[in-house]
């Protein structure tokens, strides 16, 4: 029946049925390709690592496993893929285009911003893919922390280590087990540079090591002796056994160079501290030692040291007076002399003596010679003052006898004792020296000569001790008439008295013989045997010189004796004058 089909209408069949074929084939492979990507889809969609589809030709996104969306933000809305905001086709391409002739690529790192901000390294590998009929990406992507999370943190870990290790100034050093070199920092290359065998010789690379320090001179980089303490410890691993040793060498030089200073200091301390000791007991010694008030104050003026007798010459016991202030001890008065000699003391370093008196609490006077010397605290050099006083009452007493004494004997010299006005050698004395003197200045020079009036007839009839007494009361008439300090009134014999009246002429010395008749009237001592009178009453001679050169003196005495005599021959209690130009 087929021999006899129109040929047209098999033709027709037989294309129909290949059109069918291919038709079904197509839809065959469609989804055979659909199934394929369906499998692959639930492939990536587990797998733990980003993965993403893109068509190669405008780089779409076909696929975004979920991994992929989180990482890098790929949004999936129905079953459409979208980039990130931040992330366009574009940049894709063009990150892509150099490789669009491989087939594949690994591991090529890309920088990307995550949504919190941060920036993260991508690690992209590729691989071509058909997909959909189409050429397409099959892209990998890991986060490279991620990915080589340990590894990554050790490498990073060990730089920090390396970095620390270099920021020591200490030289360190690893070994291993067998002894060999396995690790060092800066220092310690800086150090060894070039001899780096000679860094570890000392070492025995036999394990256990026996932990603690050794000490070894070396010589530095800079050609400089330094002494290197090192310390070695065993390292040891996650089992438990050792497997090498870190060694750890400080350069003590330095340190070492102090101890020595400091030993030395310490030995020159101690030697100094003996002295010290030696001069302080021997200060004591001295002080507790020694009768005379040794005292000590400083610049402050508090007492820092004294013995017993110093501070009971101030009302107190040493322990008591040590550590007071000199102004609160001393009286006002006392404060202000010892202030001002001890500026002088401290200020110009002189030492000085002077006496001090003082009446002790049992009412017991004692006078001291006091010796101020300047003093220097030898711990803290301030200035103090170290005060010696001597006991020296009995000297001074004996001083005080003597100096009265001298007095008693200058006064029996040249004072007459009966009638205390100046005697006939100090007469005689002072006539020279006014004589002389008058001389030279050409001033007149008078002398009286006073003689009581029938005295012996006093004496007779009242009693030599009346007639002692009469003459020193006429002594006291006399002296009281002359004022000027220069006026001398002198005994000049028995009953016999002498003004010297410098500088005075005549009429000067009528005047004064003039008070003496009036004073001693007025005194009336009574002379009841006296021929011109019932009181005593003096006769006088008065004369005056302006002496000239080569003159003698004995010309005034022998004037004023004749002019005497002329008042006794003219009937006593009266004067007489006599002057140069008189005849004799
Ligand atoms: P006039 O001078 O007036 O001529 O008579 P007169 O009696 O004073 O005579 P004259 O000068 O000679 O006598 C001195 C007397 O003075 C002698 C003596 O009795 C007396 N006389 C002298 N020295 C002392 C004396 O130190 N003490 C006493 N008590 N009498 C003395
Ligand atoms: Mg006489
Ligand atoms: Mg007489």
């Amino acid at each position: 029946m087929l021999g006899n089909a129109n040929p047209t209408l098999l033709l027709s069949l037989l294309i129909l049925a290949i059109v069918v074929g291919c038709g079904l084939l197509v839809l065959l492979i469609h989804h055979l390709e659909f199934l394929s990507f369906r499998k692959m889809h639930a492939t990536l969609t587990n797998m733990p690592i980003a993965v993403a589809v893109l068509r190669k030709k405008d780089c779409s996104l076909l696929y975004a496993n979920k991994p992929c969306r989180e990482l890098m933000g790929v949004r999936k809305i129905n079953d459409r893929y979208l980039y990130p905001d931040d992330i366009s086709a574009q940049m894709v391409s063009d990150f892509l285009r150099p490789l669009n002739k491989l087939s594949g690529f690994k591991n090529i790192e890309e920088e990307y911003q995550l949504l919190n901000g941060k920036a993260v390294k991508l690690s992209i590998s590729g691989q071509s893919v058909r997909c959909q009929w189409q050429p397409c990406w099959m892209l990998f992507v890991e986060l490279k922390r991620e990915k080589r999370g340990n590894h990554a943190k050790l490498e990073q870990e060990q730089r920090v280590f390396q970095q620390v290790l270099n920021s020591l100034s200490e030289l360190v050093y690893f070994q291993d087990k067998t002894g060999a070199l396995i690790g060092t920092n800066k220092a310690f290359d800086r150090f060894w540079r070039g001899r780096v065998e000679e860094g570890v010789a000392d070492h025995d690379i036999a394990l256990p090591v026996v932990s603690g320090a050794t000490h070894s001179w070396t010589t530095a980089p800079d050609g400089s002796s330094r002494l290197l303490e090192t310390n070695r410890n065993l390292l040891i691993g996650d089992t438990g056994e050792a497997i090498g040793t870190l060694s750890i060498s400080h350069d003590v030089t330095d340190w070492h160079e102090m101890q020595e200073v400091l030993t030395n200091e310490i030995e020159k301390r101690e030697v100094t501290e003996q002295a010290l000791a030696q001069r302080n007991t021997l200060l004591d010694t001295i002080l507790n030692a020694s009768q005379d008030p040794i005292g000590l104050y400083n610049e402050h003026g508090v007492y820092v040291g004294c013995n017993e007798p110093f501070a009971r010459s101030l009302g107190h016991t040493s322990e008591s007076l040590l550590g007071k202030r000199a102004k609160d001890v001393l009286k006002p008065e006392q404060w202000a002399v010892f202030q001002q000699t001890d500026l002088q003391v401290i200020k110009q370093g002189e030492s000085i003596k002077m006496d001090d008196y003082v009446i002790l609490d049992d009412g017991t006077p004692i006078w001291y010679e006091v010796l101020k010397s300047p003093y220097r605290d030898p711990t803290d050099g301030t200035m103090g003052v170290l005060v010696m006083a001597r006991d020296v009452t009995e000297r001074k007493m004996a001083e005080q006898q003597l100096a009265d004494a001298i007095m008693e004997l200058q006064e029996l010299s040249f004072i007459d004792s009966l009638t205390k006005v100046a005697n006939r050698r100090s007469f005689d004395e002072q006539l020279q020296r006014m004589w002389h003197g008058h001389i030279r200045e050409q001033h007149p020079l008078t002398l009286i000569l006073c003689d009581i009036d029938y005295f012996k007839a006093f004496n007779d009839n009242y009693g030599h001790q009346q007639g002692d007494f009469a003459l020193r009361e006429v002594a006291k008439v006399l002296r009281s008439v002359v004022h000027r300090e220069t006026d001398v009134v002198a005994r000049y014999g028995g009953e016999e008295f002498a003004f010297l009246l410098p500088n005075t002429d005549l009429a000067g010395g009528e005047k004064v013989a003039w008070k003496v008749h009036r004073a001693l009237s007025d005194k009336g001592l009574t002379h009841m045997y006296s021929e011109v009178d019932t009181k005593l009453t003096v006769s006088l001679g008065v004369a005056t010189i302006t002496p000239m050169p080569g003159q003698d003196y004995g010309e005034l005495v022998e004037m004023a004796d004749i002019a005497l005599y002329k008042a006794k021959a003219m009937g006593r209690n009266r004067t007489m004058s006599m002057s140069d130009n008189d005849e004799f």
